[in-house]
């Protein structure tokens, strides 16, 4: 259930927010940048709009590319699945705003607490519409992919950006099941040393999106392994610097 959370404010994809924040600290997350539409990385959104609409707070802007925004609409807020919450309580002043963004064209976002964001979406190779995030803030600089299969560009800016503080990438099923990572567009260790493969070697790179079944399996297999980069396994609930 992928959610990151950068100066308490800004949510990078929404799948557990509202699982693991008291509703105060749901009210603070004025910004959600979503990757794609798929459901462990937008689960909690509607709960998450829900709580900070019953408290009467300004919009809610959540931002991702015409492609995903057009599933997250037509999928979750479709009035069927949950109300359209860019109409409620009504269009002029609603409890969300969708802010289309384009693939590589830096965005903004401003009024967070250790200064603004800059953000550049880049698309990846997974099996629906999804963006990975190049994300600035004063001299820090990470790079999540969000989930892919093997791709190049995400690979190429990684490359290409100065002192890139991290590479957050994916890991979802052991080497045995590489035919149903093929078909579903995430990455073994395998699959996962092939893209390395591309990228510089003295960027740290931080692994997600293990899937639970083969949590163990997955540590050990990587750990059995030899990468270019130092790897390491992102911990829930852990907060870091870069
Ligand atoms: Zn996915
Ligand atoms: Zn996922």
């Amino acid at each position: 259930m992928t959610s990151f959370l950068i100066d308490g404010q800004l949510a990078v994809d929404a799948g557990a927010v509202s699982r693991v924040l008291s509703i105060e600290e749901q009210r603070q997350v004025r910004h959600i940048l979503i990757s794609h539409s798929h459901m462990d990385h937008i689960a909690s959104l509607p709960f998450l709009i829900e709580n900070s609409f019953a408290n009467g707070d300004a919009a809610v802007n959540i931002y991702c590319t015409k492609r995903v925004l057009a599933n997250v609409r037509r999928h979750m807020f479709n009035n069927d699945t949950w109300p359209d919450f860019s109409r409620i309580p009504n269009h002029m002043y609603p409890s969300v705003r969708f802010v289309e963004i384009e693939p590589e064209q830096p965005f903004e976002i401003a009024g967070l607490g250790s200064g603004p964001v800059e953000v550049t979406a880049i698309p990846v190779n997974h099996i629906v519409p999804t963006v990975g995030f190049l994300i600035r803030q004063g001299s820090g600089t990470v790079l999540f992919t969000s989930d892919t299969g093997p791709t190049d560009r995400v690979w190429e800016v990684a490359n290409h950006t100065k002192g890139l503080g991290a590479l957050i990438t994916e890991c979802s099923f052991p080497t045995d099941m590489q035919n149903i990572a093929d078909i579903s567009l995430h990455l073994t260790p395998t699959s996962l040393a092939g893209e390395l493969a591309k990228v510089r070697p003295e960027i740290p790179v931080l692994l997600y999106h293990f899937k639970p079944p083969y949590i163990d399996q997955l540590r050990a297999e990587i750990g059995g392994m030899e990468f270019a980069q130092h790897l390491e396994e992102l911990e829930q609930g852990k907060t870091y610097q870069f």
